[in-house]
């Protein structure tokens, strides 16, 4: 309902009013304000809809009553209804905010109904209007989107406080000073969208750059909308903006992560719950040969190598269900049916739930590590058994000096073709093995002391044949093919030795059973380029090639993919060290040579050594060929040192069949108190090098301080590190290896005595 208030001093004025209103709009509630005080109160209380003021009033004019309700009311409409009043003070009250102005006469009594209804109904829009209005300002400024309206050139006319807040601004204000444009990181973004938008008018999720007020780039995402006049011009531009700077940091993150995976070493494997792979990365492609399309939707199964057992996959999917990551490594199998180790961690993917919705299994592929890991572990092994081996030599030769060397001294006493001068050569044959073995070991250990030389090879390979022969059994046919012409090598004689050893005592392992031939070739070769290219070490040039074939067993390729590896072994304990390939290799290596293999299971094997030769035809010194000449005797007088009784005992007895005099002593020191008193007693010394008190360099140059010119021969055991270039620098003339053989001896003596 309706309330209207009518302002009159006159009485009846107010009823006609009041009448003619009711007449018209019976529902309406009218309260009649005859004075002042009644007006006072009800502008109060309020609750009125509509004034109707008289203007000449005896307490006020319509115009103050106009003021003060617009001051107190100021949405309520007032109607001045008036026979006083003049046009200036209806220009007036209009100007004031006046909703009407009726005359008083009869015939306007009619229109102040209908002037009550228009200006009721026009309130109304307007409290309607306003609202709509507060509405949607509320909207714009609440709302968690930038909003703006900007002029065609970018002026902004309107921001909304997240706008502000979006760029950087601390006052709506500040920000209408500013274009649109100084807010883009690039200001040439303009041009790029303007087109569009002059043409469609409209611009939707358009991504680009703003620069924040302190300067920070943020990424926002914007929707513009061109406004147009009547004219089909442009009059202004709304839209709205969203900093989307998380989310593309977010994107480029996952972007990162997409890439890392898909490029990473590790291969990746991601499975649903039913063990289905739903992702495979590219590592993984490489690793096991399967591609991508093959696997999606197999089991990883596919991969099992057989090596681990139920139990064990058990363990892994007990871990995994109960929702725990598991460690762990595989022996799984490629596509091609190649083993491969690899090191894995499986994880469960929870959802928000908790529930397990994917396994991710990120695994490396470590079977070059565990090799590696093998061989570094031989490696260490092998270390040890060369400091192992170099501890014992020296006494181990000693002991292989006092066998051999009684040994020789009884077979000299025994009747030849006797029982005991064959056991007796049996028990030498098994000493001189007994040393070869040694010297293997320290070869392979690098214990061993080496010299190197211009060399010819010829003799010592026919001496090595020669000693083949008498051991091998007849099964075995040799076959040897030495040109005599081969160029230099540069060796050392007993290493050079060994190789062809090592190859013969395989090649006749290989045949033992059914026998067959064993062919030995020398001769000159020229390496070329492509030959030297497929073999890694080798240059192009003159070498001279050993060739050692049998008829034998073969080799297998997982044989012939490992021989040369230390300890690697197809033999029986005991019969097999895995070390012989292994010395050769090693030696040759350290020539700046190779070796070839080539091998058919069942059929035999061919080994080639390459041996660079020198370009330089150096004259070496002639290798005595061994002989069966009578040994060289002489009678002169020896001085022999050494700290073992038994070896003393040995030399001496060997020197004296040899015909010489020999005075000996077990101390060095002694040694050289003897030499000091009678300098002119003897006419060489022969000392041992490694004895307590004083080594026998030390003993040689204090003898030498005596008698410089004296002739002296120096004994070392394999172990023994003393370079013959230093002992020589010294004046020690001659080196006797242990353990000694009585033809070394005998040779070494008269070669020490007549070089003068
Ligand atoms: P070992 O003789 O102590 O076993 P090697 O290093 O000399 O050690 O040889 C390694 C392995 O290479 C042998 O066990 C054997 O299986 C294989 N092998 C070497 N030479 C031959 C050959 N001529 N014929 C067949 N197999 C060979
Ligand atoms: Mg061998």
């Amino acid at each position: 309902m309706r309330h209207i208030i009518i302002i009159d001093d006159n009485p009846n004025d107010r009823l006609l009013a009041t009448r003619a209103l009711k007449k018209d709009m019976p529902e309406l509630k009218i309260t009649e304000i005859p004075n002042q005080q009644t007006f006072k109160a009800v502008m109060k209380q309020g609750g009125f809809d509509l004034v109707i003021t008289d203007y000449q009033l005896r307490w006020a004019t319509g115009l103050d009553i106009l003021r003060e309700v617009k001051r107190t009311h100021k949405d309520v409409p007032v109607i001045m209804f008036t026979d006083t009043g003049t046009e200036e003070v209806a220009v007036e009250g209009l100007k004031a905010g006046l909703e009407d102005y009726v005359l008083k006469s009869h015939k306007h009594f009619a229109r102040l109904p209908t002037s009550v209804r228009l200006a009721l109904e026009r309130a109304e829009q307007r409290k309607l209007a306003a609202e709509t209005e507060k509405k949607y300002k509320n909207l714009f400024e609440r709302t968690p989107v930038g909003l703006f309206r900007t002029t065609p050139d970018g002026r902004i006319l309107d921001a909304n406080p997240r706008f502000v807040e979006i760029v950087g601004y601390s006052s709506k204000e500040e920000l209408l000073r500013t274009n649109m444009v100084d807010h883009y990181e690039d200001p040439s973004e303009r041009e790029r969208w303007k087109e569009a938008l002059e043409r469609k008018g409209t611009l939707l999720n358009y991504r680009y750059k703003f620069r924040h007020r302190d300067g920070k780039i943020i990424w926002v995402e914007s929707s513009t909308y061109a406004h147009f006049d009547e004219n089909g011009k442009i009059a202004y531009y709304e839209g709205s903006v969203q900093d989307i700077t998380a989310r593309i940091e977010a994107e480029a993150e996952l972007r990162l992560l997409a890439t890392a995976i898909s490029q990473a070493e590790e291969s990746v494997v991601i499975t649903d719950t039913n063990a289905q792979i739903q992702y495979v990365n590219p590592a993984f492609e490489r690793i096991t040969g399967y591609s991508r399309e093959e696997v999606l939707g197999e089991n990883p199964r596919l991969l099992k190598s057989g090596r681990q057992d139920e139990a064990f996959y058990k363990e892994l999917w007990d871990t995994l269900t109960q929702g725990r990551p598991w460690k762990g490594s595989f022996v799984n199998k490629k596509k091609d049916g190649t083993l491969y180790e690899e090191e894995a961690t499986i994880s469960p993917v929870m959802n928000s739930n908790g529930e397990i919705t994917h396994y991710v299994a990120v695994k490396r592929d470590v079977t070059a590590e565990r090799r590696l890991e093998r061989q570094l572990r031989q490696a260490q092994k092998m270390e040890a058994i060369g400091t192992l081996a170099g501890g014992i030599a020296h006494d181990f030769n000693n002991i292989l000096s006092a066998i051999m060397g009684y040994t020789e001294l009884a077979l000299m006493d025994a009747r030849k073709g006797s029982t005991i001068s064959n056991n007796m050569k049996q028990v030498l044959h098994a000493a001189t093995r007994a040393r070869d073995l040694v010297k293997q070991i320290l070869a392979f250990s690098r214990q061993s002391e080496e010299e190197r030389r211009p060399l010819r090879v010829q003799p010592i390979f026919k001496e090595a044949i020669k000693m083949l022969r008498s051991s091998l059994p007849a099964t075995i046919d040799i076959k040897q093919h030495i040109d005599p012409e081969t160029g230099l090598i540069m060796g050392d004689p007993t290493q050079v030795h060994q190789v062809l050893m090592n190859l013969c005592t395989n090649a006749a392992h290989a045949m033992r059973e059914k026998g067959g031939i064993l062919e030995i070739r020398l001769e000159n070769t020229h390496v070329d380029d492509s030959f030297a290219k497929a073999h890694p070490g080798l240059q192009p040039g003159p070498y001279v090639r050993l060739t050692v074939s049998d008829t034998g067993c073969g080799m297998s390729r997982e044989v012939l993919e490992r021989l040369f590896d230390p300890y690697f072994t197809t033999k029986e304990k005991g019969e097999g060290t895995g070390l012989g390939l292994a010395v050769v290799s090693g030696i040759v290596q350290s020539y700046g040579g190779a070796i070839t293999v080539y091998s058919t299971p069942g059929q035999g094997s061919t080994f080639h050594v390459y041996f660079p030769m020198l370009e330089e035809e150096k004259p070496a010194k002639e290798e005595k060929e061994a002989t069966f000449e009578p040994l060289p005797t002489g009678t002169e007088r020896i001085l022999f040192v050494d700290d073992e009784k038994v070896l003393v005992e040995i030399g001496s007895q060997m020197l004296e069949i040899l015909g010489y005099k020999v005075t000996h002593r077990t101390s060095p020191l002694e040694a050289l108190e003897l030499f000091k008193a009678k300098p002119q007693a003897f006419d060489l010394v022969i000392t041992d090098m490694t004895m307590p008190q004083m080594t026998g360099d030390e003993l040689a140059q204090r003898l030498l301080e005596i008698r410089p010119d004296l002739p002296i021969v120096l004994c070392t055991g394999f172990s023994e590190r003393i370079t013959r270039q230093g002992a020589k620098a010294i004046g020690i003339r001659e080196f006797l290896m242990k353990p000694l053989v009585m033809k070394d001896l005998a040779v070494t003596i008269r070669k020490a005595l007549e070089r003068e």
